[in-house]
């Protein structure tokens, strides 16, 4: 059986983009792997395409989903089937969000075109925030500065935003910003005696409307510069957020608003300088334990063994300072089971081998090079073999 080609869907955002209530009827509903898909006679509901994100809303008493171009049809994907004359509305809120940003991504690429010379080259509408990439090796605050007041100045112009109809052979008298992706009839998307674009897209209806462009970060991308910017409600809680962020970094410091980044980089300095302070003073504090070591040791060299309450990289510390000062061997115990050995550059005993005969045994497992090694045992051990290394040692050195 073949399916008769559906009417095309009339596209009630074309004419009026603040519709957020219809009456329509369905023309037909399919299973879709998200629900049902359902296609109207008319519909308000704006489907993903020309990267501005599709509508959401309910049909009936059924929520719309997703909604999709599929040539001359909009295809509303619905959680459950509904069939006859439904009233349709949309989520409001989200469809002005979008355009507030659609409409000031097109102010912004007019005003990048006029302030740096830059085109547009694609354009992003997420969730959160919004890019434009532009045609450009470089963008300093300066120039970003300069585009974003051109902006500003045609949204508190509030300038018309009227939309037309024209025949494709009238665009070449009308000095579009970009060229029209399609023939016949095109609609084209005007900023009163600023900017004319070919757009499929839901604008507002003056450009007071759209309340503040903010660029917000913008970063190298692709041989261009990729701009993040937020346009409306977005700017606004965008500021409010950092508006907070920034009063309270204030409180906390005790200084002006615009005192925060001096404030927080005298900080960095006085932690840089402690840090230097403690580690200077850990040195002198392990310098002082190694003497101490070496002063309760005798013989040549002096065999120092011992179980330490310490981490591990601590007591390896004090062992180093302790071979590095005089001829001696160090056995270190240390917390979770680790053991220690180290010996002074002279000396011929491999560490690594001493402690290998040590742990195996014990089933521990160690290693590392003649003159330091490490390992670990079950720290019931580690008492036991500490000391069974002190008696080889002593062994080997006559001591
Ligand atoms: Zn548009």
């Amino acid at each position: 059986m073949t399916v008769p080609p559906l009417r095309a869907t009339e596209r009630l955002y074309y004419a009026d983009s603040y519709q957020r209530v219809f009456d329509a009827r369905v023309l037909d509903v399919r299973p879709h792997d998200r629900g049902h898909a359902v296609v109207l006679d008319r519909t308000a509901f704006f489907p993903t395409s020309g990267g501005q994100p599709h509508d959401l809303g309910t049909l009936g008493d059924a929520g719309v989903i997703d909604v999709v171009d599929n040539e001359d049809t909009v295809v509303h994907v619905v959680a459950r089937p509904i069939e006859g004359d439904v009233r349709g509305e949309i989520d409001w809120p989200r469809r002005f969000d979008h355009m507030q940003q659609h409409t000031g991504q097109h102010i912004l690429s007019q005003a990048a075109l006029r302030s740096l010379d830059a085109q547009t080259i694609s354009v992003h509408f997420g969730a959160e925030v919004c890019t434009l990439d532009l045609d450009l090796s470089d963008l300093t605050p300066e120039m970003a500065a300069r585009t974003e007041d051109l902006a500003n100045a045609v949204i508190f112009e509030d300038r018309p935003v009227p939309v037309h109809m024209v025949d494709e052979s009238e665009l070449p008298t009308l000095g579009l910003r970009r060229p029209a992706k399609k023939r016949g009839q095109i609609r084209v998307v005007e900023v009163e005696e600023f900017d004319r674009s070919a757009c499929g897209g839901t604008h507002v209806r003056r450009t007071g409307e759209i309340g503040l462009i903010k660029l917000r970060r913008w970063e190298r991308y692709k041989g261009g510069v990729r701009v993040e910017f937020l346009c409306g409600w977005r700017a606004l809680r965008d500021y409010r957020w950092k508006s907070t962020l920034v009063s309270d970094l204030a409180g906390s410091f005790t200084v002006k608003d615009r005192e925060v980044a001096e404030a927080i980089g005298r900080l960095s300095g006085q932690l840089k300088e402690r840090e230097r302070v403690i580690a200077d003073l850990r040195d002198r504090l392990f310098s002082s334990e190694a003497r101490g070591y070496l002063d309760g040791a005798r013989g040549s060299p002096k065999i120092i063994a011992d179980v330490l309450d310490r981490s591990p990289d601590e007591a390896g510390t004090l062992a180093g300072k302790i071979v590095s000062a005089e001829s001696s061997v160090v056995v270190f115990g240390a917390a979770r089971g680790r053991i220690i050995i180290a010996r002074s550059p002279s000396l011929d005993l491999d560490a690594a081998a001493l402690l290998r005969r040590i742990l195996e045994p014990r089933g521990g497992r160690g290693g590392g090079r003649p003159e330091f090694a490490q390992g670990a045992l079950a720290a019931e051990a580690l008492r036991e073999a500490v000391e069974s290394a002190r008696v080889e040692l002593r062994r080997m050195f006559d001591a």
